[in-house]
């Protein structure tokens, strides 16, 4: 028998183990950030040595036998499990213990061999718009993938894919998923059909030529105004816009600059800003490294960026408050411009090819398209031969429009070259989850739309802190949503978000 006492000194001591090793990770993140902004090009072998160091080190720790053991100790301690807040943390270090362990390292070492390699094939086959090059290394990745999803196992009552899907939703179903895709999909796809027999709007306010340094600081001031807290976060210029929250009081978000379209780095400053705020949010003063001071999992993450980029960014409130400050910042480019000139052409919706131009409706079949064909590999319906026609079907049926080659079908993502399976699902979940978090915002905070409308975020990020940052990894990211909304997950919050707004702009 092991006494409290012990047995709470076992979760001081794995609680400490975890904040080490997460140290470790944040510096590696740091590196890596480093890599994408300032890192001279000559210094790229030596930042792959250094990143492939640590990276082994941070393993290391996590699969040592001293974790597993404490672990157990702390699993097997009554008073621990009484704390619903401990147990939590607890079940979510044996579920990062399993992932980390359950590999052979053989395996790990393959999936990354192979995945460099046919992320190199992959591109050569996109240029050259052919799939059957790609073919035999897909189908490599998909068998590699396969083995990996086994060595997790099934959970109960799921499906192998599901094994995957928990890499970055914590135990999520594939069947459950699509029991929110399916009535979304239908409705989607006939709302996009009716959008195309409307009027869309003028798009002409997007194609203002602004320069850089003014969108720069558009962007910083924006962001502040949300509550991005600089004394605690940066923002960079990258090609690809990402964030990384590296640990307590250090949050960096980078964007990107295109000249002849001032709305893409906007919103995705503000989707990075989502990303940002909700890390800032996270309790890692005191438990850093501790499952209750990470994020619920990649479909909240998303939430909380798309959030602030669709439901505030591109809402008539948002930008009663935001022309006259773009005018401002960029000398006036907009002054012919009214609100519901901008209003209207930030709201664009219709088909088109590829996912990462797609706009707020449309982007969810692109997701759905992939998921769909995803779990049918996984499940031996489908054959990686066959990828190419059932992509270019599903496209036809789900968009309206024909697909006119590989490179722009199902060779568009590097997703899949290097087995990122199972990890797309998460992009519509994060719209869904935005959906319904907001409707239950709105009803909380009645004065929002008028807030907004006077540039007053405060309310609304804190109405975020207290109910969805505070709790980390406290609750599934479905048993969040539960406790949040009142309601499980489901397909018409973002339904009603669509419909009501994109109707009345496209006059159907
Ligand atoms: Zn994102």
């Amino acid at each position: 028998m092991m006494t409290s006492a012990a047995a709470s000194e076992h979760y001081r001591q794995l609680c400490e183990l975890k904040r080490e090793s997460a140290t470790l990770g944040a510096v590696g993140s740091l590196l890596s950030w480093d890599q994408e902004t300032y890192m001279p090009n000559a210094a790229s072998d030596n930042r792959a040595e250094q990143s492939a160091v640590l990276a082994g080190l941070v393993h290391e720790r996590e699969t040592s036998k001293r974790v597993g053991d404490l672990l157990a100790a702390c699993e097997a301690d009554k008073s621990l499990q009484a704390d619903a807040r401990l147990a939590a943390n607890i079940r979510e270090m044996r579920r990062d213990y399993d992932l980390a362990t359950k590999l052979p390292p053989e395996l790990v070492k393959e999936l990354a061999e192979v995945g460099s390699k046919s992320q190199h094939v992959w591109k050569d086959a996109r240029a050259k718009s052919d799939f059957s090059i790609f073919k035999p290394w897909l189908e490599k990745m998909v068998a590699l993938t396969r083995r990996k999803a086994e060595c997790y196992g099934a959970p109960k009552g799921g499906e192998l894919y599901d094994a995957l899907l928990n890499e970055y939703e914590p135990d999520a179903r594939a069947g459950e998923i699509e029991k929110v895709f399916g009535p979304l999909r239908g409705r989607l796809s006939g709302l996009i059909g009716d959008l195309a027999k409307g009027k869309g709007p003028s798009e002409a306010p997007l194609g203002v030529k602004v320069e850089a340094d003014r969108q720069h600081r558009l962007g910083l001031r924006v962001i502040k105004a949300l509550g991005f807290d600089f004394d605690a976060g940066r923002l960079d210029v990258t090609t690809h816009p990402f964030c990384s929250g590296f640990g307590p009081g250090d949050t960096r978000l980078t964007t990107r600059y295109r000249e002849e379209r001032w709305t893409d780095a906007l919103f995705g400053t503000m989707h990075e800003c989502g990303h940002g705020l909700y890390e800032q949010g996270l309790p890692k003063s005191t438990l850093f490294g501790q499952p209750l001071a990470r994020d619920a999992g990649l479909g909240i993450h998303e939430s909380q960026s798309r959030m602030w980029e669709n439901f505030v960014g591109r809402s008539r409130a948002f930008w009663e408050w935001a022309l006259p400050v773009v005018n401002e910042e960029f000398g006036g480019a907009l002054a012919k411009f009214s609100v519901d000139d901008v209003y209207r052409s930030v709201n664009t919706a219709k088909p088109s090819l590829i996912r990462v131009e797609a706009d707020e409706a449309t982007y969810n079949l692109h997701v759905m398209l992939r998921f769909g064909i995803e779990r049918a590999m996984f499940n031996g319906q489908l054959k990686v031969s066959d990828v190419p026609g059932e992509w270019n079907a599903g496209f036809k049926d789900y968009l309206g429009i024909d697909v006119p080659s590989d490179a722009k079908g199902c060779l568009q993502d590097v997703h899949w070259s290097f087995g990122l399976f199972g990890y797309f699902a998460t992009y519509a979940l994060g719209n869904l989850y935005a959906a319904q978090l907001w409707e239950k915002i709105n009803h909380d905070i009645p004065a929002l739309q008028e807030q907004i409308r006077r540039g007053q975020f405060g309310e609304l990020l804190a109405w975020l802190r207290k109910n969805i940052h505070s709790a980390g990894r406290q609750f599934k990211a479905a048993d969040l949503c539960q406790r949040v909304t009142g309601r499980p997950l489901g397909a018409d919050p973002l339904l009603r978000h669509l419909e009501g707004k994109l109707r009345p702009i496209y006059g159907v």
